[in-house]
């Protein structure tokens, strides 16, 4: 590998996968100039512990479906196969140590994720793995994101930076709420992904 390559990490349940998800790791890809995005599936969320979330596999296999298309985008078993809760700082600790020192990281979440950042594991040293990325998601203005990137400055001194992404008001639940209603879930997310979820029963 090149020296200085900039990867990074789209994190996310992805139960389903949207277009929400690929259109912000894409805008991180150009903004950022990014040399590849790696998907990392959540194993079991500590924030979902609420509801049953789809099975692992499943939801590895939607993730492959809707990044297929694009070269620069990867996936990651990590978080999938460690045991226990998936806790982020687990997972940039593992890239950070297996993608050596001229690898630079850049974790990409929206801005509902860095509204209760303060309560994730180890937080200062999530910051210090990599350059965080939060993008603008609908319900999340700038105005009110910005604020919170300055409280999280002047807490843990890291900076977060906040990227705009075009606003697609998509959301995994709204998805399975449609797909259990028996609406239409087309053009909210690729069809390939759609297909499958037809195909094995997801969500009904
Ligand atoms: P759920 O409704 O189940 O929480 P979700 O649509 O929020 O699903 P997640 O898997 O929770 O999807 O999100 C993974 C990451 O993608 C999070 O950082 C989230 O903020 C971001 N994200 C999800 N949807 C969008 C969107 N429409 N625009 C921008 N970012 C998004
Ligand atoms: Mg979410």
């Amino acid at each position: 590998m090149s020296n200085n390559e900039k990867v990074g990490i789209m994190g996310g349940t992805f139960d389903p996968i949207h277009y929400g998800h690929l259109v912000t790791a894409e805008t991180a890809r150009t903004n950022f100039k990014l040399d590849r995005v790696i998907f990392t599936p959540a194993g079991r969320p500590p924030h979902k512990k609420g509801y049953a979330v789809t099975s692992s596999e499943d939801r590895y296999l939607m993730t492959m479906l809707a990044i297929n298309n694009n070269p620069f985008f990867e996936i990651s078993r990590m978080e999938i196969e460690r045991p226990g809760l998936t806790y982020t700082v687990d997972t940039l600790e593992k890239f950070y140590n297996d993608l050596g020192k001229n690898v630079k990281l850049y974790f990409i979440s929206g801005a509902d994720a860095v509204f209760d950042i303060l309560t994730w594991k180890d937080v200062d040293k999530v910051l210090s793995y990599c350059t965080f990325i939060a993008a603008t998601r609908p319900g999340y203005p700038m105005e009110q994101l910005n604020q919170k990137l300055m409280q999280i400055r002047q807490i843990y001194g890291h900076q977060v930076v906040p990227m705009k992404v075009t606003s697609l008001d998509i959301s995994s639940t709204e998805i399975r709420r449609r797909v259990k209603e028996g609406l239409s879930i087309k053009y909210l997310l690729p069809e390939s992904v759609e297909t499958y979820i037809r195909k094995s029963g997801l969500y009904r």
